[in-house]
């Protein structure tokens, strides 16, 4: 007979804490301090599974249900010596509900339930307290009749309002036992009228009705999008925990009260809580009275008149900081723990592992390993690296009173107030003048970069997690909500207009990139402080990884900060933010409307000196870390000029007339940038520009390695290759630029050449590619843009409502599509190293600071992440993660060989993912039928099995890939505005 209920209590239980799947969290902690011998009310959990049950059987139970309900009720009878219903000595019980998953609030909760005009006379008799009796009844009508019978609750706060005022009192503790007595009469008549039937007086039907509610409170719309957000699945289900009741509210003797075992805002080893005396558990998280504190520390810190638990209570006290210690013990985590006293004795309502502030996290893991408690490798598991966040930018002060504009995607972490500026020039000009702005624009692009780095924060109102601004805002640690859609704005007015509310340029407002919110006003913030204790899981962190961390860095702050926050060398260093400077864009402009290679080459030695220093200052910063140098990859209309004034410069600059540059900004235009003519694509018809910028690498590395007296090896990275021949030919434009730099300063050069993976071309055809690339750096961006063929840029409009109808259950933009985009970066990896053993492989997107990306980076065997310098210490404690969790698979792979896929799933169940995580598919279906059978592969290595080495013909392939199109005939007509591209 399948079982679907638990009982605890006396010292012992059915249930224990790894049965929380079956029973809850509330309900396995429940059977566990049970069987600790922790004073625990007797009662039973209905698992999880009737649950489910329920929902795929048209809200029906099963069969056995009924009887095993009665048989544990009846142990409860016998453990407490009352009856269910009995008018001299009543059961009284309290229904909960109790996730796999902490759902704080979300579902239903029924007190006092056994209630009833027979019984509540006999809690009178029994307590020799009508009074708390009656008080206790009226409460239950009013639980019961709001969360089971969908009775309004303002029904009865009239009453109960009415009530007092007819009294002349204001405090419940004013009402007398006949009050309370009037008051259930008026409460029963009220539900009687609003539903046309009765209060149920028989415990049975009332039990029945409260476990029906606490399913159905499943599905309510607060748990359905408490799920949502915190991505718990539906099929979970939750588990419903009837239970003896015990009262604090039966006089001076009694108490409730709620506790951490360690301090949740700080971490420190105090025991912190709060408890009411004579109260009921609700009445301390109700605000109805101020709560005391648990300890003298507490009430001195909070310079509370009033005594606390420890002076009031000093033998209870004690005995709940054995419990305290005896539960730390046992769980070896800090517990929030829920505790009533009835007439001097104390019982344990629940535990369960304490939330805590990300710099709490961080102490109490260290200083519980400190004592031993746990493991390093432990203590680095508990840290949730997203959670660092918090933890290096600054916040909004919780305290402030805030006024909420709209939300947009929470694009860069950090909260940041300042006055709305709409350019990006005045952006600068305001903060030069020592204020804090706001950049609000529709969209930003290259140019704007100035403005954001003089604004303390970035809104857009289009765009994705991985447009520009948000990559962009990112990597400079700047706070950024993009894709605010609700927002208009109008920069002609300089106004933007958000529900009816309008802000003009110079009014403030406040934005938070770790949640989306935009605000209006000023919020104040609070500043981040890092505390030794993020250093030492850092360094504990360090030892278990293997994989490396870089950053995606361009300017020498970037590169310092990266550094400082421990990236191992630069991943990603984008080359096109250095054309940018006001310095210099002119001469790139002039690079672009040049009409010949002789002319384009008289700009570009202009240009030439200015990334030769920035090269060398990156190269200095690194102090002889690897530096990846991608060559230039937007589209070079990009550069062009867009206000008359810049116009009228770039004339003066090449003495072109202002319509004949005006004619080839409209040549250079692109119906489909990101698809266009940009990226290696480049210097296929203009070689000239990444021979510039070899040169400038290469005299940036003989000038440094000058200075140190060391070699500088820099990692030279083409983007956007589809096929080896593009490769091949930038390998030869630049071996011949080393060759001239050593000839003219006979410096000893050398270099790596490699290539970014973008494009699903390169990902399959990586086996000749690598012929070529000595690494491959996945960028998982356009990969992900080109794989679903969904811009990085317009997607964030539509994409919630495929997370909403679950066709997708994350913006692909900000964590991997494992199933698709993954594949092609298992593939790639596997098909490059086949060609080349020891091809270095990493990832640069933004993927490569997003936890469980990283996981699958570990899994797939890469060689490092590259990271904006603010995730830097994110990505460096997943990947440790990642290490860590990837152990037992390396154990079980070695003897067995399994199938790769098969020992994922393995590993990622044992680690108790989610099923979802599950799904790993790379390696499932490619080179399968090539792989050579028997053939044992290094426990650690990438998923993909190995494809075969297949000499490519790369000639053919190329004429193949490319065959000439004529172009497309563009119809005068009907022609639309190019759009432009927002590369970053
Ligand atoms: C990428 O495409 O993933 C990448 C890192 O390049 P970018 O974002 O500059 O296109
Ligand atoms: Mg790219």
């Amino acid at each position: 007979m399948a079982k679907w209920v638990y009982s605890f209590g006396n010292g012992k239980a059915e249930g224990k804490t790894e049965m929380r799947n079956l029973l809850g969290g509330k309900g396995a902690n429940l059977a566990e301090m049970s069987n600790l011998g922790l004073p625990v009310p007797p009662g039973f959990t209905v698992t999880t599974e009737v649950c489910t049950h329920y929902y795929a059987n048209k809200r029906e139970y099963p069969a056995e249900l009924r009887a095993q309900v009665a048989a544990a009720l009846g142990q409860i009878e016998k453990i407490t010596g009352r009856k269910f219903g009995d008018p001299a000595k009543p059961l009284l019980v309290s229904v909960r509900s109790g996730a796999r998953a902490s759902m704080p609030g979300m579902m239903d909760t029924v007190l006092n339930l056994g209630l009833n005009d027979r019984t509540v006379e006999g809690l009178a008799a029994e307590s020799g307290d009508p009074r708390f009796a009656y008080d206790s009844y009226r409460r239950f009508i009013q639980m019961y009749g709001d969360v089971v019978l969908e009775v309004d609750h303002h029904h009865f706060e009239e009453l109960l309002e009415q009530a007092k005022s007819d009294r002349g009192v204001s405090l419940d503790t004013d009402m007398t036992a006949e009050d309370w007595k009037a008051l259930v009469a008026a409460y029963k008549a009220m539900v009687e009228r609003q539903l046309g039937r009765p209060f149920p007086q028989d415990p049975q039907e009332q039990l029945w009705g409260a476990v029906g509610a606490v399913f159905a409170s499943w599905m309510n719309q607060r748990a359905i999008t408490y799920r949502r957000l915190h991505q718990i699945p539906e099929e979970w289900g939750t588990a419903v925990n009837v239970q003896a009741m015990v009262f604090g509210n039966m006089g001076p003797d009694c108490a409730t009260g709620v506790a951490f075992t360690r301090d949740p805002s700080t971490g420190e080893n105090e025991f912190y809580g709060e408890f009411l005396i004579n109260a009921q558990g609700e009445d301390v998280v109700a605000g109805i009275r101020t709560p005391q504190q648990l300890t003298i520390l507490g009430k001195d810190r909070q310079k509370s008149k009033l005594p606390s638990m420890e002076e009031a209570m000093p033998e209870t006290f004690a005995q709940l900081c054995d419990i305290r210690v005896k539960l730390e013990r046992h769980y070896r985590d800090i517990q929030d723990i829920e505790f009533t006293v009835e007439k001097g004795k104390l019982y344990m309502l629940q535990t369960r592992n304490g939330k805590r502030t990300a710099a709490a996290a961080l102490r109490i893991a260290v200083e519980l390993a400190e004592e031993g408690l746990i493991d390093r490798k432990t203590a680095v598991g508990r840290i949730d690296p997203a959670s660092l966040d918090q933890l290096l930018h600054p916040t909004l002060d919780p305290k402030a009173a805030k006024s909420q504009l709209t939300r947009g995607l929470p694009a860069s972490p950090g909260a940041a107030s300042g006055i709305v500026t709409f350019s990006a020039d005045e952006a600068e000009t305001l903060a030069g003048e020592g204020k804090a702005v706001i950049l609000v624009r529709v969209e930003t692009s290259p140019e704007d970069i100035h403005g954001m780095h003089a604004a303390r924060g970035i809104l857009t109102t289009r765009g994705g997690m991985t447009s520009h601004a948000a990559v962009v805002a990112r990597g400079m640690g700047r706070a950024c909500v993009a894709g605010a859609g609700e927002i208009r704005v109008d920069y002609a007015a300089r106004t933007m207009t958000v529900k009816g509310n309008v802000i003009k340029a110079g009014e403030a407002i406040t934005i938070d990139g770790g949640t989306g919110d935009v605000f209006k006003g000023e919020v104040p913030t609070v500043q981040p402080e890092l505390s030794g204790h993020f250093a030492t899981i850092m360094a504990w962190a360090d030892s278990f990884r293997r994989m490396k961390v870089r950053t995606n860095a361009e300017t020498p702050l970037d590169a310092r900060t990266a550094r400082r926050f421990g990236a191992e060398g630069i991943g990603l260093c984008r080359t096109e933010h250095m054309f940018f400077d006001p310095s210099r864009i002119t001469a790139v402009r002039e690079m672009i409307v040049a009409d010949d290679a002789a002319q384009r080459a008289k700009a570009l030695a202009k240009i030439q000196p200015f990334q030769r220093d920035d090269f060398a200052e990156l190269f200095r910063i690194m102090d002889g870390l690897p530096v990846t140098i991608r060559l230039l990859d937007p589209p070079l209309h990009e550069f062009l000029p867009h206000s008359d004034a810049d116009f009228a410069e770039l004339s003066k600059a090449t003495g072109k007339s202002l319509d004949e540059l005006k004619a080839r900004a409209e040549k250079l235009t692109e119906m489909n940038p990101m698809l266009g003519h940009r990226g290696c694509r480049l210097a296929v018809t203009y070689p000239e520009i990444y021979q510039m910028q070899a040169r400038a690498i290469f005299e940036a590395c003989a000038i440094v390695g000058k200075e140190t007296g060391r070699k500088v090896e820099p990692e030279i990275m083409i983007p956007l290759v589809a096929m080896k021949r593009e490769l091949d030919l930038m390998r030869d434009h630049i071996a011949k630029v080393a060759d001239e730099v050593r000839a003219a300063t006979g410096a000893e050069i050398s270099y790596m050449l490699g290539t970014m993976i973008e494009l699903p071309r390169a990902a399959l055809r990586a086996g000749e590619i690598a012929e070529t690339a000595e690494f491959f750096s996945f960028g998982t961006n356009d990969l992900t843009q080109t794989t679903f063929g969904l811009s990085r840029d317009d997607s964030a409009a539509f994409l919630g409502a495929y997370e909403a109808q679950k066709v997708m259950t994350r913006d692909p933009f900000v964590s991997m599509d494992i199933d698709g985009v993954g594949e092609l970066v298992a593939i790639g990896t596997s098909r490059g190293r086949a060609t080349r053993k020891n091809l270095k492989v990493g990832i640069c997107g933004e993927h490569g600071g997003d936890p469980a990306s990283i996981h699958f980076c570990e899994r797939t065997g890469l060689d490092y992440v590259s990271c904006s310098p603010y995730r830097v210490p994110i990505a460096r404690l997943a990947a440790a993660q990642a290490a860590i969790q990837a152990e037992p698979a390396k154990a079980a792979a070695k003897p067995t060989a399994k199938p790769s896929t098969e020992r994922h799933n393995r590993v990622l169940i044992s680690a108790g993912r989610r099923a979802a995580g599950a799904r790993v598919s790379a390696g499932r279906n490619f080179a399968a039928p090539t792989a050579r059978p028997g053939k044992k592969k290094p426990a650690a290595k990438p998923v993909a099995k190995k494809a075969p080495v297949k000499k490519a013909a790369p000639k053919k392939i190329v004429k193949k890939a490319a065959p000439k199109k004529p172009a497309p005939k563009k119809k005068a007509s009907v022609k639309k505005p190019a759009k432009k591209s927002k590369k970053r």
